[in-house]
């Protein structure tokens, strides 16, 4: 399959149309933003990593019994996507207390949660993408219930396949952000990505932060963390 128009370009990524309706073609960027898009840069490589890590995530996932958007990996930075419609949520689980969650309930981070959280923020860059609830999403039409059945559904299942494989890569799982889409016929599939600019990654032993964290707080060893992963996995050099 060959890339044709731009469809759509995003902050990390852009996407094409293909000759088929039903497909599209994702390539990755190195661009990075954080802040809802205040603060910019590049994280070289980040677009190989981010490509790579998520179809394997989303390879695993589909074994695991959740449905996936992917179809062929192209290269290192372009795959073959089914077309949705994305649900305009972020639907994002946490496992220990980080980032807006630490900061909106005063819980320090690193704290291990009692039970793996689940909420939703409406995706909208011009609102800074508010936290909503259920009967706010029904209510705005967001999405319906049995949709949200759905979603909740396998965002758990996605925690789970994935707090088991990286445990065997020494790496904790603090939280993640995916988001879903339609079918032509309404089913609800994972879409967008799953990479360490969309999870938490913690070294088990260390703590050491191997995420896009790094990026946003100024870190260092950017670059290297990606790269970290990437070997961890079992995809690096
Ligand atoms: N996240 C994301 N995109 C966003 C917001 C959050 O991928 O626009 C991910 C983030 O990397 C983290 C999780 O969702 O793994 C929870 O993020 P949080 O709500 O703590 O927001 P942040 O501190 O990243 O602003």
């Amino acid at each position: 399959m060959e890339k044709k128009e731009l469809m759509y370009e995003g902050k990390a990524k852009k996407v094409y149309a293909t000759d088929d309706p039903a497909y599209c073609i994702v390539s990755y960027k190195d661009d990075a933003t954080a802040f809802n898009g205040e603060k910019k840069g590049t994280i070289v490589g980040k677009g190989v990593v981010n490509n790579r890590m998520s179809n394997f995530m989303f390879k695993l996932l589909e074994k695991n019994g959740v449905p996936t958007d992917f179809v062929e990996e192209l290269n290192d930075r372009d795959t073959v996507l089914k077309k949705v419609e994305i649900v305009p949520l972020e639907v994002i689980i946490r496992n220990k207390a980080a980032g807006s969650f630490s900061k909106r309930f005063g819980v320090a981070e690193g704290t291990p949660l009692k039970q793996p959280t689940l909420e939703f923020c409406l995706k909208d860059d011009a609102l800074g993408d508010p936290m909503i609830n259920n009967s706010q999403i029904f209510g705005i039409g967001a999405a319906t219930e049995e949709e949200i059945d759905t979603i909740s559904k396998y965002a758990f299942k996605v925690n789970e396949v994935m707090i088991d494989f990286f445990k065997q890569c020494n790496v904790e799982l603090i939280d993640f952000k995916i988001e879903f889409g339609r079918l032509p016929d309404g089913t609800i599939i994972l879409a967008d990505e799953i990479s360490p600019d969309t999870c938490r990654f913690w070294d088990m032993d260390t703590h050491e932060k191997l995420d896009k964290d790094r990026f946003r707080r100024d870190m260092g060893g950017v670059e290297e963390a990606y790269a970290e992963m990437m070997k961890r996995i079992g995809l690096g050099e």
